[in-house]
């Protein structure tokens, strides 16, 4: 797997000189048996890999590296970053700390609050995954994947009446007008051109 291990690298080198940011804590966990996986953690058949913001834990299957690098662009970088450098991606983070302490009724009521919560962030938080997908792909010089993820993050769905590309246009679109850096701010990071390449 030495090759992925490049493509990433080269990848947070990227994030690193345009945000100064990067996943620090977040880390990959690769699975031999993903249906074994995904079986005994109650994820939908259909996940292909999955960021678990308790933990920090991005987990994928085991498998040839076209199919795994968009996979760790969009759970490790795109999840990865938002859980640990975005202001909503933290209460995540912070609310499965909070759930995890609770018992009875009260944890049943916090697990619905935060239910409303995801709900209402994840817009942001897959079309950011799916947009990093983009700028890392075409960061490392395999635009190729991304274009066969693009077609088919219009197949993922979101919800009962978008996908992960509609997610994802909406942050274009955004950026296509205000700018990459307003974009990541508007999402709740803190960067602009002066903190990146600080390393
Ligand atoms: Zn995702």
């Amino acid at each position: 797997m030495t090759m992925l291990d490049d493509y990433i690298k080269k990848a947070e080198r990227v994030l690193e000189n345009k945000f100064g940011i990067k996943p620090e804590r977040s880390r990959l966990v690769y699975h031999e048996d993903w249906t074994s996986f995904i079986k005994e953690n109650g994820l939908s058949l259909y996940s292909e890999s999955v960021f678990l913001p308790k933990d920090l834990t991005a987990h994928l299957p085991n498998d040839r590296l076209e199919k795994v690098l968009p996979l760790v662009f969009h759970e490790l970088e795109g999840h990865g970053s938002y859980c640990e450098h975005n202001l909503q991606g933290k209460k995540l983070v912070e609310d499965e700390k909070i759930f995890s302490q609770l018992k009875g009724e009260e944890k049943l009521k916090f697990a619905y609050e935060c239910s409303a919560y995801f709900q209402k962030i994840k817009p942001y938080f897959e079309g950011f995954a799916v947009w990093m997908e983009e700028f890392l792909l075409k960061g490392v010089g395999r635009e190729d994947l991304w274009l066969e993820r693009r077609e088919k993050s219009k197949r993922m769905p979101l919800d009962a009446h978008h996908s992960y590309f509609d997610a994802y246009s909406i942050l274009k679109e955004f950026e296509k007008e205000k700018g990459t850096y307003e974009l990541w701010n508007t999402i709740g990071f803190h960067v602009n051109k002066a903190l990146g390449g600080t390393k």
